[in-house]
């Protein structure tokens, strides 16, 4: 049998693409992904609270979110595996998707395998990952545990800047703490650091040891020259040195940039491969959030429904 759209990864991307999909009755078949967490359901499987999903007044812890996602695809029709897709092959039609344990031919794909956030692995960082240290400051900044405290941001491209930025709303102090004696952010960007009052950058400087009691009460940092090392007294450490996202498997079969991102084509989510689709953090290293994630995840399956049902490959009543 061939599959009329095969989805890969099950965050916020990959999940609304299969309810969106599951109700064109274009029976999506789902590769969840095992290796990257261990369980299905992506980044948001790592963290506590989410505040900022639109529709829980509340918030909701990102586990519980994702369980709703997941039941909501399955309730539409979705049908789900949960093994890691090995290899794929975009050159010849239908598509060949290899997972784990199982081969499938597929018309249409939608990639939503998300992106990894980079760590340090500094000693500590397991203990109070969550517990003071964040790879996103817009998802975390506002927690009580920052308010009016002082916190410290890794990283000198333009996302450190955003997030030192943007921690100065809650922290009295945001410490930008840069490896080498200059900054990659941009040029308008560095001005806004320099000109704050409530950030203060270190150069040649990185942490070492994060410490605390239950949460982060402290890191080492040392100096990348003089090997020194010295103390700050943090509630936070944002880590803004970048992602990785999840595309070793495609490298050849569909056009990446310079950092591994896929390319999709203008405001849609197209890839370079008529016929594949790509949603999420996978292909948007600037939003970096669940909404937008889920966002084009519901243009994708709205892209590929369109595009089989033009196609005449399949015969679906259509979605809007
Ligand atoms: C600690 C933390 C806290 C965050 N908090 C917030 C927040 O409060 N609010 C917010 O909006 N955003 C938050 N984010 C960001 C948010 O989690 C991401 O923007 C969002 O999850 C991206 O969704 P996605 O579907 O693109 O990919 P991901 O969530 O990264 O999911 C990718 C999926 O693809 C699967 N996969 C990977 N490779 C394969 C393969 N080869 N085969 C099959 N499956 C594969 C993975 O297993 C995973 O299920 C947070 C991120 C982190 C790390």
């Amino acid at each position: 049998m061939v599959e009329n759209l095969v989805i890969i990864g099950s965050g916020p991307a990959g999940y609304t693409a299969a309810i969106y999909a599951g109700r064109a009755q274009l029976n999506p078949l789902m590769f969840e992904g095992f290796s990257v967490g261990g369980v299905p359901g992506g980044q948001l499987m790592t963290t506590t609270e989410v505040e900022n999903y639109p529709g829980f007044a509340q918030g909701i812890t990102g586990p519980n979110l994702m369980k709703e996602m997941r039941q909501q695809a399955q309730r539409w029709g979705a049908r789900l595996i949960r093994e890691d897709v090995i290899k794929v092959d975009f050159s010849q039609r239908p598509f060949i998707i290899t997972a784990d344990e199982t081969e499938v031919q597929a018309l249409a794909v939608i990639i939503c395998t998300g992106a990894t956030a980079k760590r340090l692995h500094i000693l500590g960082e397991e203990e109070f990952w969550n517990n003071g240290i964040s790879a996103c400051a817009i998802c975390d900044g506002a927690s009580p545990l920052f308010r009016n405290t002082e916190v410290a941001v890794v990283g000198g491209g333009d996302s450190a800047a955003e997030e030192a930025l943007y921690l100065t709303k809650y922290a009295s102090l945001v410490y930008l703490l840069v490896r080498r004696d200059r900054l990659r952010a941009s040029k308008t960007m560095q001005e806004r650091l320099f000109a704050h009052t409530q950030i203060k950058i270190h150069w040649h400087t990185v942490p070492v040891v994060a410490y605390g009691d239950e949460i982060l009460q402290g890191i080492q940092v040392q100096n990348t020259l003089t090997k020194e090392v010295s103390e700050f007294s943090v509630n936070g450490l944002f880590y803004a040195i970048g992602h990785t996202p999840n595309t070793r498997l495609f490298q050849g079969q569909i056009t990446l940039d310079e950092q591994g991102y896929i390319i999709t084509k203008g405001k849609s989510t197209a890839t370079n491969v008529e016929g594949v689709w790509a949603a999420g953090d996978v292909q948007d290293h600037h939003y970096r959030q669940a909404i937008t994630a889920a966002g084009t995840g519901c243009m994708a399956a709205l892209e590929a429904e369109r595009w089989l049902s033009q196609k005449g490959s399949l015969s679906v009543p259509s979605l809007v």
